[in-house]
Parts: structure tokens; C-alpha cells; sequence
């Protein structure tokens, strides 16, 4: 792509931050939005895959040691519901609210545009600690119910957290303490449902505290006080000493020197999390409620589908979308969900169920072809139904028809998945098979690079052997007695190396392909072959490989042609299928897609950045379209000493729903578990291939924006080779029309795919979301992780397109704006120098910080370019819990740990300020876990974990922690291992001794 098209300006340009602005937010700058329809999606560059940083961001530390609450604990006694679970008491079917219509009120001024601008600079400059004196105190007070409102449920108070800007490093601004700040109190927020649902994020249903000096007022609550956030801190403001007291726009002259900010008067992530989980942790949760949020990504709950997807499947942003476009552009929220179709569903939860029509194949409807779902009325005596996404009346086919009962429900509500449940699979028939024929079981290809240095240091012999060990375990049908997956094998340097394995061979056969300019499969017979047939010769020729080419000289590999040989060998067998590559070097030899050192450490920082991020030739790009045509999808295993260029050898692993894991400077006795456990997990992991996903949503918005490991050929088909449990797709929307609080807005996500065993199916999530005309209600159902991952992927995105300035700049001045935008119109007035958050963005800030501290957004000289390409790669298909947790690593103060319980000690902020020299911390971010060693820590500790006497005998050198059998050792271990389960990367260990004490003269 080239650059015209990059808005350079930021949504909203600081000069005329408008909120009328149009609603650019997440975009940086795709041409496409300006001019073409919505949705259009340019396929290059743009699926991204980041990754994160490396242990790079911990977040404005502060404090607050929590009890953790009850977490993990599954609520015994609830067993998962059967389906035809009983009805859920006063669920009438995915609960549509009752909602009466409602007029549109008219909304609040739009913040004025020089507040906006203010606090985006001031948000800029002090890196989210301060909110500046810019907003004028709202010049109306809260708003009222609006007129739509007075039907409704009583009103409760909203959640606000005041939080004055404070500022870790940065120079806050002058001055004052402030005064007692107004009352924190949000106008009662009218709730446009009338249903129980559940509080709001962390919120609980306090009466607001009478207003008038709050907590905190004036300092920095103390730790401890901090540390119970729950309940009693809702609704009521904290504001900090250091402060703008109003007006440091206007201030003339140079600004006073800065003050430093408390860190633990910014509110704790710590604290919203063990809140959380506190009231939420080890209950039921019933998606039966429209608009629902959910517990948050980071608590332990048993999710009961009762009509809508699980949160494990779609998390959004908020849960309550804006009526009009309006509306939208003024609070610059995302819309957006972050869909994870294959999501691992716990064994004390329901799986899919699996809806069989034989020929008939699935009831869609005849207009929008949503499939059938609880979302269709059922009218007419049941003889016909009007589509809850497009309003047509369909007539209901003759073999599905079924009479009402007298609430209008079909008599076979309860009995069927598709009428009363939010996710299950149909059959497909053969209309949705290519060239409408059944297809075969996919088929896995393993692809070694055996040039001199992978033979040299052993890596060859290790996967060899792994090989035979993780091809008994082939993923399989949970019916079938063994794997109908197909195996064939491939070794390469320049040239490349096919096997034939065919069962009735004594010994395996080499064919070579030295034409790499143009590939061709050699042999049909004998490559792809079901490995309990053929396992001895396969086992022969693993055993065989390592010194075939042990005196190999050759240096320099291929890649491309390795990947089209795959995709040829997939595609003339007919089916879809998963390379996985085990790579080490540049590839340079002269083939397609041969490439040369580009590295620059000159263009950091310039306009030119973003051409670190991009393939070097479109040859990957065309590569990638060719594997998704084909089903066939690409997983790189790579062991890099020194610049690979991962900017484009992971483009195509990105692309065709595979996974790109790297090792940097692979050392066999260091680093072999980690690979091992690596490629273990990936190829039991349940997948699906040879994928279209389509999200359909009711009338008046709709999907234009997608982030994932995906390819589009156009708006609206999400193709993917492959997709396993662990890639999420984000899909922003737009409105095109009005919503209605009545109606809300309604999504279904179909993804047509072939299973594992080669069977055809349509999984369908089906989630409905409120909306209203209240920005309060907006506010209130926001969910800060499901922010950040969209905020990161569309950040991640437009890496490839824009300067880093220019990205880091929207990103702060649309959370700016977004939080400008509520104290403005939910908040009450309150003094210019406090910064006030609606409850479900407490942390967002502090987030965002993370997000903009992650090397790929700002570079640091000890991160490599690829390292940098890589964890943008990565970030690109992560979940909601991946995403939160790499953005805000786990910190765990080992000594603290009570070897006789078994819960995890509670976390602290994640800051190097929170480390102590007495003590023994945990991190872990989802791709590395770090054991960290004050230099006093505890020798008891220290014998007790590593089995030597001191720290100074402590070895830094080790990947893995000894057994040594004591119960510091085994509760660790516990822990680390409780830490890794559920993470898609096996996270390297390592420990780091701090050298330098804090006490040092
Ligand atoms: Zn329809």
C-alpha cells in the first residue's frame, strides 16, 4: 500500500478536536475509510500480527497488594446444564429486554473542542497522569434522564472514579492541591432494560456517597485504604495532591517544576481485577441477558449459555452500543467485538452442540442468509418467522415446522440447540463444500531445514526424534480410535528434499527438487500417508535424516518454494491442511522470495519506521493469498541467530491463521523444552480449516473493519486457511442507521469450516447487545480489556502505514477524548484538576500506557527489528486474555507464598518500583515468565527453590527450575505451571538476579 491514504491527522487533529469529527478512531488513516464503503479491507499489509513486548511494559506501578479473592475455584454444585436445561427462570428465551421505544433525546454538547485538545496534550505529555485544567467544568449539570428514560427501572448511580493525573516520570504540572473536589457522584444513570443484570464492571449498587469532600480528597488514600476498592470506593472520587489546578493552558510562562505523582492514587488494575473476582469468581454465569457484561477475562466463572454466546467466544467492547452515529462519534468508544470461534471451552462446561438437518441443511433466512437462531420470532402460528436481523417474514420450511405455545414460543424451544442457545454447530451439506463435494481429512507436512547449522548444533536430531513422539498424538475426532490426518516430510536447504513413506516400502525414498524457481510435487504416492500405516518407514526415515545430511556443507535455504511445495502438495491432493517449518536463517539462496539484510536501526524514529514492519517483496503477500485459496496454512518454528527478517517470513504464518514461534539464539540445553512443549501443544490444539467466517448483524450498523490472522478478498467474507482455539479476529462496526433501544443490535458470527476429521460444519456465535440514547449507559458497559485489544490491533495495523508519532498520538488523544467525553456529559461538576473515570475505564489509562510503552509502538535500542516485527505478528490474533495479560504481565511476590495453601499469593502492580530487594518476584506476560532475585532476598527461599546456599550460587543461565522437593520448590513450580496452562506460548523461564542492590551506596 502506498502511503496516500493515511490520514496523517488524527481523528481528531488537535487543532479542531472535534467530537463532531468524523468517527475515524481506530483508524489510522486506512484510505479506505474515507472514501470507500466501510469494510473495505486492503488484504496487504494490513492484517497484522503483533506481538507484544517482551516483558516491556509493565504499567504506572502502583501498588496495592490485594487479597486475592477467591478466584479459580469453579462454583461446585453447578454442573453443567444438559441441554434441554431447564428454562431459566424469567428467561423467556434470550431475554429481550422490554424495552419501550424511545425517542431520541437530544444528546449533551459535545465537549468543547479546546478541552479536548488540552487534555490531549496534557495526556500526551504526561503519558495519561494528568488531566488538565482544559475542560471547562461541564456547563450543564449531569444530564438528566432523558425523556426515554422515565419508564424506566429506578435509576442507580453510576460509577466514577475521580483520579487526579499523576504522574510517574513525567512533569506534572503545578501546583495547587486541589480542594475538595465536587462530588464525585455521577448522575443516576437511567437503565434502559429494567433487568437484573449485573452490575456494571466491578460496580456495585451503592448509593452514591453523599457528595462533598470524598475520600482521598486532597492526598493520596493511603495503601492500605487504596487496597479496598470494592464497594465502598464506588461512586466516590480520589484526587491527588499535584494536580492542575485549573487553567495550566491558559498559564503563561514556563510551567513550575513538577511534582511528583503517588503512583498508588492511580487506580490499581490489581485492585479491579481481585474486585472482580471477589464478587464475581467461581459463580454461574448465565448469558441470558441481553447486554450483559460479563465477568471479566482475568475471573474464573462456569458460563452457562442460555442464549447467548459465551464470553469465552465474543467479548466486546461495550455492551451497549449508541443509538445513533451520532452519538458514537461524540463519545469515540470503539464498537467493536473480539471473536474467538474455537475458543477451549472448560470441562465443567458445555460443548457445542451438534444440529443435524440431513439434506436440508441449515434454516437461514431468505433475504440476509443469517442462520437460524434465537433471534427469529416465530409468528403465524409458527408457519412463518421474521428474521431478528433484517426484519424479513420467512415461511418455515415444511420438515422444520412446530407449533407455538402460548407465550408464542415454539413447543420445541428447549429441544433444540439453534432456537434456545447463543453458540452450536450445524452439519453443512454439500452446498457448502468447494465443488460441492465432501472433503478429505486435512493433512500436516513437516518441513526441516537441514542446512549446515541446524545439522551442526543438533536441532535437526531433536525435532527428528520429537517427531516420532507427537505423531501419536495426531488431533483426532473424539469419536474415531485414531487420527485421520495425513503426515509427509520435507527437508531443505537450497534445494529441496521429498519423502516417499509409503507403508509397503522397506525404505524410505528421497526425491530431490532442484528447480526451486519453479516447484513441483515429484511424487503423489507415498507423500502424504496415514502415519499408524506407514509408521516404521517414517520412524526409519526419521532416524535416517540427521545423517543423510550430516556432511552437508550448504549454508544458504530457500523458503518460499518450501511453502509452495506444501501448498502444491495439499492442493493436488485435495485437501486442506498445516505446514509446519522448522527455519533458522535468511533465506538468500537465489529462489522467490530470496531476501537480503534490511536491517536499519537508522530509520527508527523517522517517517520511515513503519518499512521495518513490512514484507521486503510482495512475493510473501501473493504467497499467503495462494495458501488461504488453498486451505493450506503455514506454522514457522524459528531459531534465529541473528536478523531473519520477520517482517516477512511471519507475513504468511500471519495470514493463513498459523503461528510463528521464534527462539532467538536457540541453545539445545536451554531452550529445547520450551520449543518441545511448543510444538506439542500446537498440533493437539483443536483447529478448523479451510475457513470462512461471516459476522451478520441486525439492521442499522454493521461490521467494516477486521483484525486477525485472516484474508479478505472482499468486505464481508473472513477467509482463514486454518483457525485453532487460540487466534481471536476483532471486527470493528459502523453504524449505518439508527439502533433501537427495543430491538439493540444484534450480532451472529458463522464460521463454515472443515473439522479435523474432514467433516464440513457451521459453528454459530449469536450475541445480542443493548443500546441506548444515554452516553452514561455507554459508559457503564465498557470492558476495558476487549479496549485494548482492539486499541493494539488497529494500532498494530496501521504500524505498516503510518509513523509511530503519529499512531501513539491518536491512540492518547482519542482516550482523551473518550474519558473528556463522560465527564462532560455522565459526570457531576467537579474541580478542573481532578481526572475522572467512568468506573469501567478506571484502568484504561494506565492500560493505555502499557500499550504505548510495547516496543512495537516506541522502539528501544535493545529490542531487535524482528523482535519488534514478531510481537506485532503475535498481538494481531490474540484473544482478550492474551492481550491483558501481555500488556499487563502477571507480578507475583514469591516470598510472600504460604506453602501450605494452595492459592496463588496476590499480585502487585506490575512496576520495577514494586520490587524489593528482599524479595523473589514471579512475571509473566504469555510469552516469558521471569523469575527476579533481590539481592536480600531470603536464603531459606533461595535454598528452598534452587538447592544452593546463596545467591551469589545461583546459576541465571537456567531455562527451567530444578524439582528439589521442597515445598517452596513445589508450590512454585504449582504455580508457574497454573500460570502457563491456557497460554497458546510455552513462556520461557528464566531467572534474573538483581545485581545491583537498591541499598548501593
Ligand atoms: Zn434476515
Amino acid at each position: 500500500m502506498s502511503q496516500q491514504g493515511y490520514v496523517a491527522t488524527p481523528p481528531y487533529s488537535q487543532s479542531q478536536p472535534g467530537i463532531d469529527s468524523p468517527p475515524h478512531y481506530g483508524h489510522y488513516g486506512d484510505p479506505s475509510h474515507a472514501t470507500s464503503p466501510p469494510g473495505v479491507m486492503k488484504p496487504v499489509g494490513g492484517l497484522g500480527a503483533a506481538a507484544p513486548g517482551v516483558m516491556a511494559s509493565p504499567g504506572p506501578p502502583p501498588p496495592g497488594l490485594q487479597h486475592l479473592g477467591q478466584n479459580g475455584a469453579h462454583a461446585s454444585g453447578h454442573s453443567p446444564q444438559r441441554f434441554p436445561g431447564p428454562p431459566p427462570v424469567n428467561s423467556t428465551a434470550p431475554s429481550y429486554a422490554q424495552h419501550q421505544p424511545c425517542t431520541q433525546s437530544s444528546y449533551p454538547s459535545p465537549v468543547s473542542t479546546s478541552s479536548v485538545a488540552h487534555l490531549g496534550s496534557q495526556l500526551s505529555q504526561l503519558q495519561i497522569n494528568n488531566y488538565g485544567s482544559g475542560v471547562p467544568p461541564p456547563s450543564q449539570g449531569p444530564p438528566g434522564p432523558p425523556p426515554a428514560a422515565s419508564f424506566q427501572a429506578p435509576p442507580r448511580p453510576l460509577q466514577t472514579s475521580i483520579l487526579q493525573p499523576g504522574s510517574q516520570v513525567l512533569p506534572p504540572p503545578p501546583t495547587t492541591l486541589n480542594g475538595p473536589g465536587a462530588s464525585s457522584l455521577s448522575p443516576p444513570g437511567p437503565r434502559q432494560d429494567g433487568l437484573p443484570g449485573p452490575p456494571p464492571l466491578g460496580a456495585q449498587y451503592q448509593p452514591p456517597p453523599p457528595p462533598g469532600p470524598a475520600l482521598g480528597v486532597g492526598y493520596p488514600p493511603p495503601p492500605h485504604q487504596a487496597a479496598h476498592y470494592g464497594p465502598q470506593m464506588a461512586g466516590t472520587q480520589l484526587s491527588y495532591s499535584g494536580g492542575f489546578a485549573g487553567g495550566a493552558a491558559q498559564m503563561a510562562g514556563p510551567p513550575p517544576p513538577p511534582k511528583k505523582l503517588d503512583p498508588d492514587s492511580i487506580p490499581s488494575p490489581i485492585q479491579v481485577i481481585e474486585s472482580d473476582r471477589a464478587t464475581r469468581g467461581g459463580q454461574v454465569y448465565a448469558t441470558n441477558t441481553r447486554g450483559q457484561v460479563p465477568p471479566l477475562v482475568t475471573t474464573d466463572c462456569v458460563i452457562q449459555d442460555q442464549g447467548n454466546a459465551s464470553p469465552r467466544y465474543i467479548r466486546c467492547t461495550t455492551y451497549c452500543f449508541p443509538c445513533t452515529s451520532d452519538m458514537a462519534k461524540q463519545a469515540q468508544i470503539p464498537l467493536a467485538a473480539v471473536i474467538k470461534p474455537f475458543a477451549t471451552i472448560p470441562s465443567n462446561e458445555t460443548p457445542l452442540y451438534l444440529v443435524n438437518h440431513g439434506e436440508n441443511g441449515p434454516v437461514r433466512c431468505n433475504r440476509c442468509k443469517a442462520y437460524m437462531c434465537p433471534f427469529m420470532q416465530f409468528i403465524e402460528g409458527g408457519r412463518r418467522y421474521q428474521c431478528g436481523f433484517c426484519s424479513c417474514v420467512n415461511d418455515v420450511p415444511p420438515f422444520y415446522f412446530q407449533h407455538l405455545d402460548h407465550i408464542g414460543r415454539r413447543l420445541d424451544h428447549y429441544e433444540k440447540p439453534e432456537l434456545s442457545l447463543g453458540s452450536y454447530e450445524f452439519v453443512a451439506t454439500l452446498d457448502y463444500c468447494r465443488k460441492n463435494k465432501p472433503p478429505s481429512p486435512p493433512a500436516f507436512i513437516f518441513m526441516i531445514d537441514v542446512s549446515y547449522s541446524n545439522i551442526k548444533n543438533g536441532l535437526v536430531k531433536l525435532i527428528c526424534e520429537e517427531l516420532k513422539t507427537v505423531l501419536e498424538k495426531l488431533p483426532k475426532e473424539e469419536q474415531e480410535e485414531t487420527s485421520a490426518i495425513r503426515v509427509g516430510f520435507i527437508t531443505y536447504n537450497k534445494v529441496l528434499h521429498f519423502f516417499n513413506v509409503k507403508s509397503n516400502l522397506a525404505q524410505p525414498q528421497m526425491l530431490v527438487v532442484t528447480d526451486v524457481g519453479e516447484v513441483f510435487v515429484p511424487l503423489l504416492d507415498g507423500f502424504l500417508v496415514n502415519y499408524q500405516e506407514s509408521q516404521s518407514v517414517i520412524h526409519n526415515l526419521l532416524d535416517q535424516i540427521p545423517e543423510l545430511f550430516a556432511d552437508s556443507n550448504e549454508n544458504e535455504t530457500v523458503f518460499v518454494p518450501v511453502i509452495q511445495a506444501g501448498m502444491e502438495a495439499l492442493k493436488e491432493a485435495e485437501c486442506p491442511g498445516k505446514l509446519y517449518i522448522f527455519h533458522s536463517s535468511l533465506p538468500t539462496a537465489e529462489a522467490p522470495g530470496k531476501l537480503k539484510n534490511r536491517d536499519d536501526k537508522k530509520l527508527v524514529n523517522t517517517d520511515k519506521e513503519k518499512i521495518l514492519f513490512q514484507p521486503q517483496t510482495s512475493v510473501y503477500d501473493s504467497l499467503a493469498k495462494d495458501c488461504v485459496t488453498h486451505g493450506c496454512s503455514v506454522t514457522i518454528f524459528l531459531f534465529p541467530s541473528q536478523y531473519v527478517d520477520v517482517a516477512s517470513l511471519g507475513l504468511v504464518p500471519q495470514l493463513t491463521g498459523g503461528t510463528l514461534y521464534k527462539y532467538n539464539n536457540f541453545q539445545m540445553h536451554l531452550d529445547s523444552q520450551q520449543f518441545l512443549n511448543d510444538l506439542r501443544h500446537d498440533i493437539e490444539k483443536k483447529i478448523g480449516f479451510d475457513a470462512i467466517m461471516r459476522v451478520r448483524t441486525s439492521t442499522g450498523f454493521r461490521a467494516t473493519d477486521f483484525f486477525g490472522g485472516i484474508f479478505m478478498n472482499n468486505t464481508t467474507d473472513v477467509e482463514m486457511a486454518a483457525i485453532d482455539c487460540d487466534k481471536a479476529v476483532t471486527v470493528e462496526f459502523k453504524h449505518d442507521d439508527k439502533l433501537s433501544e427495543d430491538s439493540g443490535a444484534l450480532l451472529q458470527c458463522a464460521v463454515l469450516y472443515t473439522t479435523i476429521g474432514g467433516q464440513r460444519r457451521l459453528r454459530i456465535h449469536n450475541l445480542g447487545l443493548s443500546c441506548s440514547s444515554q452516553l452514561a449507559d455507554l459508559y457503564k458497559s465498557c470492558e476495558t480489556d476487549a479496549l485494548i485489544n482492539f486499541f493494539a490491533k488497529s494500532a498494530f495495523k496501521a504500524v505498516l502505514h503510518q509513523p509511530l508519532k503519529v499512531i501513539r498520538e491518536i491512540l492518547v488523544n482519542q482516550t482523551a477524548h473518550m474519558l473528556a467525553c463522560y465527564r462532560k456529559n455522565c459526570a457531576s461538576p467537579s474541580a478542573a484538576s481532578q481526572l475522572i473515570l467512568p468506573d469501567s475505564m478506571k484502568i484504561l489509562p494506565v492500560y493505555m500506557n502499557c500499550l504505548l510503552k510495547n516496543c512495537v509502538l516506541l522502539s528501544r535500542p535493545e529490542i531487535s527489528t524482528d523482535e519488534r516485527a514478531y510481537q506485532r505478528q503475535l498481538v494481531m490474533t490474540m484473544s482478550v486474555a492474551d492481550s491483558q495479560l501481555f500488556f499487563y504481565p502477571q507480578l507475583l511476590p514469591i516470598h510472600t507464598l504460604d506453602v501450605k495453601s494452595t492459592t496463588l499469593p496476590a499480585a502487585v502492580r506490575c512496576s520495577e518500583s514494586r520490587l524489593s530487594e528482599e524479595g523473589v518476584f514471579l512475571l509473566a506476560n504469555g510469552l516469558n515468565m521471569f523469575l527476579w532475585l533481590g539481592v536480600s532476598s531470603p536464603p531459606e527461599l533461595i535454598q528452598g527453590i534452587f538447592n544452593v546456599p546463596s545467591f551469589a550460587h545461583i546459576n541465571t543461565d537456567m531455562t527451567l527450575l530444578p524439582e528439589v522437593g521442597s515445598p517452596h520448590s513445589h508450590q512454585l513450580r504449582m504455580i508457574m505451571s497454573m500460570i502457563q496452562r491456557k497460554r497458546p506460548y510455552s513462556m520461557k523461564e528464566k531467572s534474573n538476579k538483581q545485581w545491583k542492590s537498591f541499598s548501593e551506596p
